[in-house]
């Protein structure tokens, strides 16, 4: 029992009847398992609300006792489980809003797009949709070269459409495909040339572009492509995005990668109100200058703030563009046999640099390194700014880690980088890593329980849109670890279920700097809740990806109730 419900009893039993608890709760919610995610008292029978925060949370007749007046709003959980609301270590926000409005190229269980000619369909269907002219191509997102057997190239688009510009996103985001008259827009011609950390592939014995674009060669293209220009249009995919996340039970949300032009639009969404979840934004270094502004810093505005800096050193596992230090055993087309993947800035003391300005003014730092050979870039371009300023609170943090090797471990604890790493890929490619890695390290993938083993704590994210924002299929990957085909990735690697609430609720909170108000239920943390369909924690393993979310919960307020 608190101190405070102690008191409010004492009150009542001292004559203070008549006049009613002395602090009233908004709203009880009671009559179903309460899994609140905090050590200290792990489960509970009712939870008050008041002011946007929790003020209590016990046994119901404690919590009646001392809190409900004849204002308080019971709410009955008719048995499903109220949980605090999700916070992912890692999404797209604007990402989202494409995802959402797009056509789904993504294949089972999230999509149905399992072959060339399901792309193709899908595509097509795309194209009638009036949400074709909020950008002026037909696009579509999250198709899978791993499932599929290869890329889409220009000549399948061409099926979609010979004269709109077509461009299909791969699951990675780190490459796309285009039809002939998507590259005429973007002039991507026989004459040009590579562009540094990127790809135009090209069609065989040609120097023609067969329409398939890797890393830089697409990041900004597709960006492009896909981004609504007027200000309708971004407030339609930001509310198709906030939609979307709150399906899914997210009360804070993440823009990864924001460059000074998404943070304009960030700004808008929140001061014209738009935003009723929180979002953070992580500024890609080049542009660090706008951080200096006044959305930077630990509180939110109108549910908007920067939380620090984005760097990308290499690409995506298994697009096999990250950067490994020995081969991959199969290269990707158009690469010859010991291709190790390659760095996005090739040049360490570029990344050094972008570190110590991080050390000296405060900014969290999130790092996108997905193979060995880019963590030990990070690790050697942090090394110099942490031995200048020594130990601090600063939770820089390694986005993805999928290709850790065990040996650099010990280096992310003594320089405190906070690990967010990836195992739902376990699900979506373990059977490709297999594959392209071999079956020994394709079991060491995203190793989340040697992180915790190392005395580290670790969130495991989804990269929305990279596959859908379901942290419920997040959360299943990271207890079970089994490959679509039904192996088990790395069986040592598992977290339990407790473990892996807290990688997407407690130590989320954690690593944006958000854990003193955020990530459990407790008393003085806001109400920012979920209630969901099963208990997490006690359903079996194998079941916790058939979790649906009824109810967001976001400081107080129903921002989503599923339809019965
Ligand atoms: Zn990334
Ligand atoms: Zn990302």
């Amino acid at each position: 029992m608190s101190f405070s419900v102690v008191f409010a009893i004492a009150l009542l039993a001292t004559g203070c009847k008549s006049s009613g608890p002395a602090v009233v709760a908004d709203a009880i919610y009671s009559g179903g398992p309460i899994v609140t995610v905090n050590d200290a008292q792990p489960t509970a029978e009712a939870l008050a609300v008041k002011d946007r925060k929790i003020l209590a949370v016990g046994t119901k007749s404690d919590i009646d006792q001392a809190y409900k007046g004849t204002a308080t709003k019971t709410i009955n959980l008719g048995g499903k489980i109220l949980a605090p609301g999700f916070v992912d270590g890692h999404t797209h926000f604007l990402g989202l809003g494409a995802q959402a409005v797009g056509a789904n190229l993504l294949a089972q269980p999230d999509g149905t797009v399992n072959t060339i000619d399901d792309l193709v369909a899908k595509l097509r269907e795309f194209a009638k949709s009036p949400d074709v002219d909020r950008t002026g191509w037909i696009f579509g997102m999250g198709y899978d070269d791993a499932l599929l057997g290869r890329h889409p190239t220009r000549d399948d688009l061409d099926k979609v459409s010979k004269d709109k510009p077509v461009i299909a996103v791969h699951i990675s985001g780190h490459f796309s495909a285009m039809n002939s008259a998507g590259l005429r827009k973007i002039g991507y011609t026989a004459a040009t040339k590579n562009p540094e950390g990127g790809v135009i592939r090209r069609r065989p014995g040609s120097m023609e572009p067969n329409g398939v674009l890797e890393e830089l060669a697409s990041i900004p293209v597709m960006i492009a492509a896909i981004s609504p220009a007027t200000q309708a249009d971004k407030d339609y995919y930001a509310q198709r995005a906030l939609d979307m996340a709150k399906s899914f039970g997210y009360t804070t949300l993440s823009e990864g990668r924001a460059f000074a032009p998404n943070h304009q639009d960030l700004v808008g969404f929140a001061t014209r109100g738009l935003l009723d979840i929180d979002v953070t934004s992580y500024i890609d270094h080049v542009d660090r200058r706008i951080i200096t502004t006044e959305w930077f810093g630990h509180s939110y505005k109108n549910h908007y703030r920067i939380a620090g800096i984005k760097i990308t050193l290499d690409g995506s596992p298994q697009g096999r563009t990250a950067w490994r230090t020995i081969p991959y055993r199969i290269p990707p087309d158009g690469q010859k046999k010991g291709y190790k993947g390659y760095p996005a800035i090739p040049d360490t003391k570029v990344v050094a640099a972008v570190f110590e300005e991080s050390y000296q003014k405060g900014w969290p730092v999130h790092v996108h390194a997905n193979g060995d050979a880019a963590i030990d870039q990070m690790i050697k371009a942090i090394r110099p700014a942490h031995q200048t300023h020594g130990p601090g609170d600063r939770r820089h943090t390694l986005i993805h880690g999928q290709f850790l090797r065990k040996d650099q471990i010990p280096a992310l604890k003594e320089l405190q980088i906070f690990p967010s790493l990836f195992p739902m890929h376990t699900f979506y490619w373990g059977d490709w890593y297999n594959q392209i890695i071999g079956p020994e390290l394709a079991q060491q993938i995203s190793p989340m329980r040697s992180v915790l083993n190392a005395g580290m704590i670790a969130t495991s994210h989804t990269d929305a849109p990279v596959a859908l924002p379901n942290l419920m299929q997040v959360m299943w990957a990271t207890v079970n670890r089994t490959s679509r085909s039904g192996k088990v990735m790395g069986p040592d690697e598992r977290l339990t279920p407790i473990e892996a609430l807290k990688a997407i609720t407690l130590w989320g909170a954690y690593e944006h700097f958000e854990e003193k108000t955020k990530g459990s239920l407790e008393p003085g943390k806001l109400a920012d809740m979920v209630i969901l369909s099963d208990n997490p924690l006690t359903i079996d393993p194998k079941k916790i990806n058939t979790i649906v979310v009824q109810e967001t919960i976001k400081e107080g307020n129903t921002v989503y109730k599923r339809e019965q």
